[in-house]
């Protein structure tokens, strides 16, 4: 699937879908860490809106990712620390 790169965002936008915790509006996907790269099946991702942890499913729909705990320790790092850049983010705006 062909994602167009949005400079304004830095995002990549991608079809509409709700986060499957807050039912929140995500037609948006960034990057956590890296370079820049559209969203695969299997990525994981944090809802902007609730700081859910979610996951792409095969057909790039998110769910709610299900076992956290079970994640390799670094994975799971960067989770919590994108998790803590949207809460700064959604306080400075
Ligand atoms: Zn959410």
């Amino acid at each position: 699937m062909e994602f167009k790169y949005e400079t304004k965002t830095e995002a990549f936008v991608v079809p509409e879908g709700r986060c499957p915790e807050c039912g929140k509006l995500l037609d948006r996907a960034s990057i956590c860490e890296g370079t820049p790269a559209p969203p695969e099946a299997g990525d994981l991702a944090v809802c902007f809106g609730c700081t859910a942890f979610l996951e792409y499913d095969a057909d790039l729909r998110l769910r709610r990712l299900r076992d956290p705990a079970g994640l390799p320790p670094e994975l799971l790092r960067t989770l919590v620390r994108a998790r803590a850049r949207i809460v700064v983010a959604k306080r400075q705006n």
